[in-house]
């Protein structure tokens, strides 16, 4: 027969996965013999039972508790519903991974009126037991019956009215008697049915309501935002009351053992004298600082500092305790590692590595790397944020704090910023044309766009704040407004958009720069030491590859070439090639086009100083460049010497139905061999410019070919390439070696990558159209539905932005296979966007890839999810 409950005797703190963070630490804490009340837990497989037989506890569970129950009585000497000594319990939940405030709980479990009596008497504290049972109708009610809060608070409004008082406190036992039965009233007013009498009736209704809430969407919410499977359930702990209620001699408090904002190493925490742990956390009154306990329960106090030694000295991290003072006897509650700002975070890992607590690797293994994200941007004032409601919510696409005034045009955006104005852009999505004005805006919001939108990705890439994907947005691009919440905003309204958690806020918020602190460099020193993994980066200009080589990058993976084209003189060039007839006249618009491009990719040969540099040759449609207003159409025709008309037909000629699918990637280069003809001539000009003036650096440029799905397409494009980088080398007397290769980001490349391999020097994963094309989903639209296939449990994560390991993952993990054995010396890396998420590295770890490629700002997070992959 299975084990389903575990008194807190039997285990400890290894069972964490059995028996959830806090059950595994209170049997911890029980074994090192510190003040727990004792009780039991009910496993994480039990709550897994529980959704799997329908949301039902079933006899054998059942049956268990009942036994832990008559055994908990026993160790306590109390008893549920007793005459002389009644038992009282908390009942919480306890996953895994913490989950805080996102589960519920229900605390006073066991009163009934009869108990109420025996507590009252015994106590000599009538008032107590009466707000002991007040308290608990009311949990019972809000959590395991799903009765609003706001009715029974209405009602202890009206009581304070009645009585001409202003805080709960001033409440006689006498009211807090008479608010009980009105609950009690109010209860069977909402539900049919007297409020449960019976403890084990009323403990079973708080069990269910506990595993239930694991199901609850803030739940649901916060599992995706922080990498925590849905499979692993909570477990259910069902401990004895310590009363911190009972009178002055009495409190309850919430400490840390080291301060978790900035990690200084020192207690920290708050304490209540005659309270109950919700009242602190819920702030009905002012806690006063931990040292202040000192003054009133110096015994305690002394007993409690010696828990915190020992407790942190065993978990050799920094604790996160809730204790209850009864009659000046200490119990300990809980404890945990405590969450931390990423600041604390780091301080704390060096901390507790020069006080010879932990290793370099465990220091390393001890940081979240996506709380990394929040030191390299700027952030909202952390006091005025709390302050703020948010009026809507998109997708958190790119981190950091903006705050600015609404512009509806990327020409918009640069013009006031021009004039010194901060700015926000807003627009139904982006798309490559609007680089320029998203540069000079302080952050980026759109209605439309999923995590690898363009917007998403350029922003990511900028390192500037973006929401993508507000759906709730009604827009009005052409009269410059749009409505949110109920409000109309116009061109020059401030905003202010949180890119970490997608929020939106009316007005101004205002932001602070981030900070490095010192431990900062030495966790990233360890990271770098222990990964095996190459960190690149994605970069389109110098200025980002330079920005991502002080962050940490290796190379450059990908660099769209396709962002290269829209700079000061250049469109007008490309578009001539666009809309040229004939070869003759793409070649001559080309030709202008050619030395932008030597000197983009010399600069970023130059800011990569001899690290490798891969570029990928132009992807996207051709329509995606082509003007759309007539101003910018008439000067088009002009300069053709074409008419208006003529320039509309060859622009509607470009037009197709599914562009993701269409005449892109390699496909350009087949129709169009000029284009990659001159890219090469680009490319490999720029080399050996670069060589020639820095002699000591390698300088190997890596090609890359998009989108290629037959090894024959590879083959057509790599010929011409070659056949002018070897021209060029030639002419120029240099001795420059370079590379060839293919993304693999079609799913029949990974299926005969073998063949592939043949012509190709590397592999670089391209996952986001991996993942498009592997699911059949658009990368997109995909944001439409995703929420309804997370409300369905079909999906827990967005696959855009966390790796699919089972399909896709097990599309890449086969074309290494079929691969590398044809060529052994094929270099193996990703780019899609996935290359900055830290469990999707570390998969990329295990399938042995070489490298990962990600947006500067994620760099320093791919270095320590790769260290930690690999320690
Ligand atoms: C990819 O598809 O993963 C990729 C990196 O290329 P892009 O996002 O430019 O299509
Ligand atoms: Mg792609």
């Amino acid at each position: 027969m299975a084990k389903w409950v575990y008194m807190f005797t039997e285990g400890n703190a290894t069972m964490r996965n059995l028996l959830g963070g806090k059950g595994a630490n209170l049997a911890e804490m029980t074994n090192l013999g510190l003040p727990v009340p004792q009780g039991f837990t009910i496993t994480t497989e039990a709550c897994t039972q529980y959704y799997e037989d329908g949301r039902q506890i079933n006899d054998e569970i059942m049956a268990q508790i009942m036994e832990a129950i008559t055994k908990m009585e026993g160790v306590t000497g109390k008893k549920f519903g007793d005459k002389e000594n009644p038992l009282l319990v908390s009942v919480r939940s306890g996953a895994r991974a913490s989950m805080p405030g996102m589960m519920d709980t229900i605390l006073n479990l066991g009163l009934n009126e009869d108990v109420v009596n025996v507590l009252a008497e015994k106590s000599g504290n009538a008032r107590w037991a009466w707000d002991c049972y007040r308290r608990f109708i009311q949990m019972y009610s809000d959590v395991v019956m799903e009765v609003g809060k706001k009715y029974f608070e209405e009602l202890i409004d009206k009581m304070k009215a009645d009585r001409g008082v202003k805080l709960d406190v001033e409440l006689t036992a006498e009211d807090l008697h008479e608010l009980a039965e009105q609950f009690k009233a109010e209860y069977k007013a909402k539900i049919g049915a007297d409020f449960p009498t019976d403890p084990k009736e009323q403990l079973m209704g708080a069990i269910k309501a506990v595993f239930r809430s694991w199901d609850n969407p803030r739940a649901n919410v916060y599992r995706r935002d922080n990498d925590i499977p849905y499979s692993w359930g909570t477990a259910v702990n069902v401990q004895m009351m310590a009363f911190g209620n009972m009178g002055d001699d009495c409190g309850t408090g919430v400490a840390f053992t080291r301060d978790p904002a900035t990690g200084a190493n020192g207690l920290f925490g708050e304490f209540l004298t005659n309270a109950q742990g919700e009242d602190v956390v819920a702030g009905v009154r002012t806690p006063m600082h931990i040292s202040e306990m000192e003054q009133k329960f110096p015994e305690a106090f002394v007993q409690f500092k010696q828990v915190c030694e020992t407790l942190e000295k065993h978990y050799r991290d920094m604790q996160d305790m809730e204790f209850t003072v009864e009659h000046g006897k200490l119990y300990m509650l809980q404890t945990r590692n405590g969450k931390r700002t990423a600041q604390a975070a780091l301080k704390i890992a060096c901390d507790l590595v020069d006080e010879g607590m932990r290793t370099e690797e465990e220091a390393v293994a001890m940081i979240d790397p996506r709380n990394l994200d929040t030191l390299l941007h700027p952030q909202f004032d952390a006091a005025a944020l709390k302050a703020a409601t948010p009026m809507g919510k998109g997708l958190g696409a790119s981190p950091g704090a903006a705050c600015g005034k609404i512009v509806f045009t990327a020409d918009d955006a640069v013009e006031w910023a021009e004039r010194g104005e901060k700015v926000v852009l807003v627009r139904l999505e982006t798309s490559p044309e609007d680089i320029t004005g998203m540069k000079s805006a302080q952050g980026i919001l759109t209605v439309r766009g999923g995590m690898t939108s363009h917007a998403a990705v350029v922003a990511r890439g900028m390192g500037e704040c973006c929401v993508s994907g507000c759906g709730d947005i009604a827009m009005d691009e052409e009269n410059k407004k749009f409505t949110l919440a109920g409000k109309e905003f116009h061109e020059g309204d401030f905003i202010s958009i949180d890119g970490t958690t997608g929020n939106i806020y009316d007005g101004i918020i205002p932001t602070v720069d981030a900070t490095i602190a010192g431990e900062f460099g030495r966790i990233m020193a360890w990271a770098d030491k222990y990964r095996t993994m190459k960190v690149r980066t994605n970069a389109d200009t110098p200025a980002d590859a330079k920005k991502a080589v002080e962050l940490g990058a290796e190379g450059i993976g990908l660099c769209r070439t396709e962002h290269m084209f829209f700079g000061e003189g250049r469109i007008d060039a490309f578009r001539e090639m666009i809309c040229s007839e004939t070869a003759e006249e793409r070649e001559k618009a080309l030709e202008k086009v050619l030395p932008y491009q030597q000197d983009d990719f010399k600069g970023l040969f130059e800011a990569l100083e001899g690290n490798p540099v891969t570029i990928r040759f132009l992807d996207p449609p051709l329509h995606e460049f082509v003007p759309t207003d007539e101003a910018d159409i008439k000067k088009l025709a002009d300069a053709q010497g074409k008419t208006v008309e003529q320039i509309k037909t060859i622009i509607a000629s470009l037009h197709e139905f599914n562009p993701m699918m269409g005449h892109r990637g390699c496909r350009l280069a087949v129709t169009y061999p000029e284009i990659a003809k001159m890219q090469t001539t680009a490319v490999i000009r720029a080399a050996i410019e670069v060589k020639k003036a820095h002699p000591d650096w390698t300088i190997k440029p890596e090609i890359m070919i998009p989108l290629v799905g037959d090894v024959k397409e590879l083959k057509y494009v790599k010929k011409f390439v070659v056949e002018t980088a070897d021209a060029e080398i030639k002419a120029a007397g240099s001795d420059l070696q370079y590379e060839v290769g293919t993304m693999i980001e079609i799913p029949r490349a990974a299926l005969t990558a073998d063949e592939i391999a043949k012509e190709a020097d590397f592999f670089c994963f391209g996952t986001n159209d991996l993942t498009q094309m592997t699911y059949g989903f658009s990368r997109d639209d995909a944001g439409k539905f995703l929420n309804a296939y997370y409300d369905a449990k079909i999906f827990e994560n967005d696959p855009f932005a966390k790796l699919d390991q089972v399909g896709v993952g097990k599309l890449m993990k086969m074309a290494i296979e079929l691969g590398k054995p044809v060529n052994p010396n094929l270099h193996v890396g990703i780019c899609g966007e996935h290359g900055g998420d830290p469990s999707s590295v570390e998969f990329c770890h295990k399938i042995g890839l070489n490298y990962v490629s990600c947006s500067p700002f994620r760099v320093p997070i791919a270095r320590l999810a790769a260290a930690q992959a690999a320690i």
